[in-house]
């Protein structure tokens, strides 16, 4: 397995079935050697540096459903709520303050954010802060919507994939939504000259490793500029909530896989990873991560934007926590910085 990593990071193209072995493989001394090269390549393009995203939960309404989701519109237990305009501005006024120079808005698909209202928020976002990137992590929408909010200011996108193969795609999401229009969205995103950001859940429900190798290998295709991976975590209201979860060791390894295949990528260490482990954030970290996203939503409605069980809501995850992620930050070997944090070209 060791020859293999060393291959990846010599920029060798494993086959299909090397991928797969990688991936499934326990051999310690070659993850081991994963987290080394991954981080080895992490700090040739980024240094030292840990960009902080300030997420905005926007709205809990969702007119899909997800079978893994906790926000999925069946979900009859999950509380609603969206934020106004004002209440946005005023998360990214605190974020601003707090030194975040990224705002992602994140949300379930919610008509009442027509192209007209969101591309008033983003107009008045892009006014306010001038020096900050606008991340918008909205869901599938059209390319005439995605080029309006392009047009008033957004610079960057994260649309997770979910899930490259056709079978388990169709698995984990019901009928009428599809792996086609899922790609096409990601295609337009890109082509409009969007930062895009594909991804996964490790573990999902009747994931197996081939599954994995089809996300890399569409990944490869797409080439995104952010890639978006997290543990599977049930949610006790879903159809899902008695499957197992992703683990930290599948999370882990695939995350310095990622980093060998795209050396460039920005690649977040997520708050899936961190709510399976206390110490998930920072192993994700050392194992080619450069990218956190604490919480900027009120504190209020935090706990109404749950996509699985036992998501974080205070502590280094919120956003008041700064000090002490900081602090979780350097102990790992890294700087937090405020800077808007591209990919590197
Ligand atoms: N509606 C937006 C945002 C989705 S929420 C969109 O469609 O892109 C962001 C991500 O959370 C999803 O892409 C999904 O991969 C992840 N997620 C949802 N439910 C989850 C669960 N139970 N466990 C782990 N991650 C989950």
């Amino acid at each position: 397995m060791i020859e293999l990593v060393e291959k990846l990071y010599d920029g060798g193209r494993p086959s299909d079935a090397e991928l797969a072995a990688l991936i499934a493989s326990e051999d310690e001394k070659a993850s081991e050697r994963l987290a080394e090269l991954a981080d080895k390549v992490r700090r040739k393009y980024y240094g030292d540096k840990v960009f902080l995203r300030g997420l905005i939960e926007i709205s809990s309404y969702c007119r899909n459903d997800c079978l893994y989701c906790g926000i999925r519109r069946s979900n009859k237990s999950a509380e609603r709520y969206r934020l106004t305009p004002e209440e946005i501005l005023n998360c990214a006024e605190n974020g601003y303050a707090l030194g975040f120079r990224t705002f992602v808005m994140q949300g379930g698909e919610d008509a009442y954010f027509t192209d007209d209202v969101i591309c008033g928020i983003i107009s008045r976002l892009r006014k306010r802060f001038p020096d900050c990137a606008i991340t918008l992590s909205l869901g599938e929408r059209s390319r005439e919507s995605y080029r309006r909010m392009k047009e008033a200011g957004a610079d960057r996108y994260l649309l997770r994939h979910e899930a490259a193969s056709r079978e388990l795609y169709s698995r984990l999401h019901p009928a009428e939504m599809s792996l086609d229009n899922r790609k096409k969205c990601l295609f337009d995103l890109r082509g409009l000259g969007y930062q895009t950001g594909a991804g996964f859940m490790v573990g999902a429900p009747f994931q197996r490793v081939e599954d994995i190798v089809a996300d890399i290998r569409f990944m490869e295709q797409l080439r995104p500029h952010m890639i978006g991976i997290g543990p599977f975590i049930p949610q006790h209201d879903t159809p899902f909530g008695g499957e197992k979860g992703g683990t930290l060791r599948l999370t882990l390894r695939i995350l310095g896989i990622l980093r060998l295949i795209f050396p460039k990528v920005l690649l977040p260490a997520t708050t899936a990873l961190g709510t399976i482990s206390p110490e998930g954030r920072k192993l994700g970290l050392k194992t080619g991560c450069n990218v956190i996203m604490p919480n900027l939503s009120p504190a209020d409605v935090r706990e109404k934007y749950k996509l699985y069980d036992n998501k974080l809501i205070t502590g280094g995850e919120a956003a008041e926590g700064l000090a002490l992620l900081k602090k979780e930050i350097s102990e790992a070997g890294y700087t937090a910085v405020e800077e808007r944090g591209d990919c590197v070209s």
